[in-house]
């Protein structure tokens, strides 16, 4: 303590005093400890996965195995309007407020208690943007007095929490070349960190933090082998923070400077070891036999320091991808307990792929890998001591310069189809249980390879599909997986493709929505099906619960659509009964 000295040291106390009272935990801002605490802390739900760390688990157990059948609505609110589409947002609640994204690039403020809207914000959208994958968003991010989201566009937005008033606008990148941002952006240290959407236009992929208050860059960190990340002053000033890898160590001739490997999807961030994971998405373009090597950094979780921006380590899942397999699943950490009964500071991962893997997330090296969807035809397994997959080469699509006409290689059945094994929808992990819960689907596709030469803006695929359902009876499978014996706990079938995420409680309870519309509630020890309710339109996004003055609230978001019924062949034909829609739902506990 050194207040008693002179002059200065008071300048300081008051210094502190007045961030205290703009930056504080006290009450109406969000500071670095309530993000850091996020999980631990039930009055309010500040992050994307309850928690950086991803898990998606929530001690609350108020709403349990027994009583969950009391559960009513509070209210419902519609995010109107003519624009509906895939809803993927995951609410934040804060403050007595709750703020939702919806499609479109659209944020709402809504009283928690009431179901008041407060104020909305429509991103006025340009003509020409070409977001993918619908015209989803999957939330924002809460920092100071700000709420933060990023737009189809490529544009990064930071609001007022209690005005909706705009504090700070940032182009992260052009539209017009394929750029857009879909995924809620994580708050690390004072910093905002996204990526970016784009790997199938050839879009470089690459991770950005920035200053949270101002929205100004401090590092960029593309994850592409050979591209530079840089570093930025708070003056302007930009320094070169080195190449990611080395240049045409893993890609041949120019083919990196168009090389995917897009980061639309979740990042995770764990403050053990200050590392922000991130997933990349497809090599660009599809037409693997373009490209050979292991195209580094896509389909891979990438460990990036939060300081420094630097890769720390990587994994990459499916090295030299030849089915659109992005490595985008959220690598969410929890405590390992391998059969030697040590426990490692582990993250886990279902990958697009159809296998889970399980690293160390300090060092990325793999401790257990095996798979969660029962029909994988592009590898036999992952060699635990290499840490690479056992591929089957027959089952890689034909390489078009070999055909006759070398127009179109070799057609192969493909399972899982390029929708994946699990997709952007959140699994959750339960330490009560030691399970993780994944929701999976089982379908596959038809792919061949064309050729195919980069064009700005345009599709960069060199390749065809159509996606086919395994089965008659069922796509989507909600599956309890067990991180050590590599088992499947239990499984509950599903007659459309499962899109939305999943929330585990101290209730023991699992939560997860369906695109026919039900939000449910399973045992999660057993897979019994306790309670369910009909939300009018397909559920795509994953349930939050919090504790709202003594009591425990729930919510989800209601909207079908997302990547399904634009890419889904076959399948979208199955579901097209299913009915848009734009809304989120709270429950409580009925009071007798
Ligand atoms: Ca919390
Ligand atoms: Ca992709």
């Amino acid at each position: 303590m050194k207040q008693r000295v002179g002059v200065e040291p008071r300048v300081g106390v008051a210094i502190v005093m007045v961030s205290l009272l703009a930056w504080g935990s006290a009450s109406a801002v969000v500071s670095d400890a309530d993000i850091l605490n996020d999980a631990r802390t039930t009055h309010d739900v500040v992050t994307a996965g309850l928690g950086t760390q991803g898990q998606r688990f929530s001690p609350l157990a108020k709403i349990n195995t027994k009583t969950v059948k009391g559960l009513v609505p509070v209210w419902s609110m519609s995010f109107g309007g003519e624009k509906q589409r895939g809803q993927e947002s995951q609410p934040l609640v804060h403050n007595g407020k709750m703020f939702v994204t919806a499609s479109y690039s659209r944020l709402f403020a809504i009283d928690v208690k009431t179901g008041r809207k407060l104020w909305k914000y429509e991103h006025r959208l340009p003509d020409g943007i070409m977001p993918c994958c619908d015209v989803v968003n999957r939330g924002a991010a809460l920092y100071g007095n700000l709420v933060i989201f990023g737009t189809l566009d490529a544009q990064l937005l930071a609001f007022e929490q209690d005005t909706g008033k705009l504090v700070w606008k940032e182009k992260v990148d052009e539209y017009s070349a394929g750029h857009s941002l879909s995924a809620a952006p994580v708050i690390v240290k004072g910093l905002v960190v996204t990526g970016i959407s784009g790997g199938e236009f050839g879009a470089i992929g690459r991770v950005e933090a920035r200053d949270a208050k101002t929205g100004k860059l401090v590092w960029t960190r593309p994850t592409v082998e050979g591209h530079m990340g840089y570093r930025y002053g708070a003056d302007g000033s930009k320094t070169e923070g080195g190449v990611s890898g080395v240049t045409n160590a893993s890609w041949p001739g120019d083919l990196w400077k168009t090389g995917g490997a897009a980061t639309w999807n979740n990042f995770t961030y764990d403050p053990d070891t200050n590392l922000i994971f991130v997933g990349t998405g497809n090599p660009a373009p599809w037409n693997s036999h373009l490209r050979p090597g292991d195209n580094l950094y896509s389909c891979s979780t990438v460990a990036i320091d939060a300081d420094t921006g630097k890769i720390a380590w990587h994994y990459q899942t499916t090295p030299h991808d030849g089915w659109d397999f992005d490595g985008v699943n959220e690598f969410v950490a929890f405590d390992w307990k391998g059969k030697d009964g040590k426990t490692v500071k582990a993250g886990g991962k279902a990958d697009r792929n159809g296998f889970f893997y399980v690293l160390d997330r300090g060092n990325g090296k793999l401790l257990n890998a095996f798979p969660f969807v029962n029909k994988i035809t592009w590898a036999s397994s992952i060699d635990l001591k290499t840490g690479r997959p056992v591929y089957v080469a027959e089952n890689r699509p034909g390489d078009p310069s070999a055909a006759a006409d070398a127009k179109k290689g070799q057609s192969v059945f493909s399972a899982p189809s390029f929708l994946g094994g699990k997709n952007q929808q959140p699994m959750a992990f339960s330490p009560q249980t030691g399970l993780f819960y994944v929701p999976a689907n089982e379908w596959g596709m038809e792919i061949w390879n064309e050729p195919v030469v980069y064009k700005k803006g345009a599709a960069y695929l060199g390749a065809g599909f159509t996606i086919k359902p395994l089965h008659d009876d069922y796509i989507g499978v909600m599956r309890a997986v067990d991180p050590v014996s590599g088992k499947i706990a239990w499984e509950i079938k599903n007659y459309a493709p499962l899109w939305g995420g999943a929330l585990a409680t101290g209730g023991g309870l699992v939560f997860y929505g369906t695109p026919e519309g039900h939000l449910k509630a399973v045992d999660a020890k057993s897979g019994k099906e306790l309670w369910q309710f009909q939300t009018g339109s397909g559920v795509v996004a994953p349930p939050i619960t919090w504790d709202q003055d003594g009591e425990q609230y729930l919510a989800v978001v209601s909207g079908w659509g997302g990547a399904v019924p634009l890419w889904g062949g076959d399948v979208a034909k199955r579901v097209n009964f299913l009915e848009q829609g734009g809304s989120v739902w709270v429950f409580k506990l009925h009071k007798s």
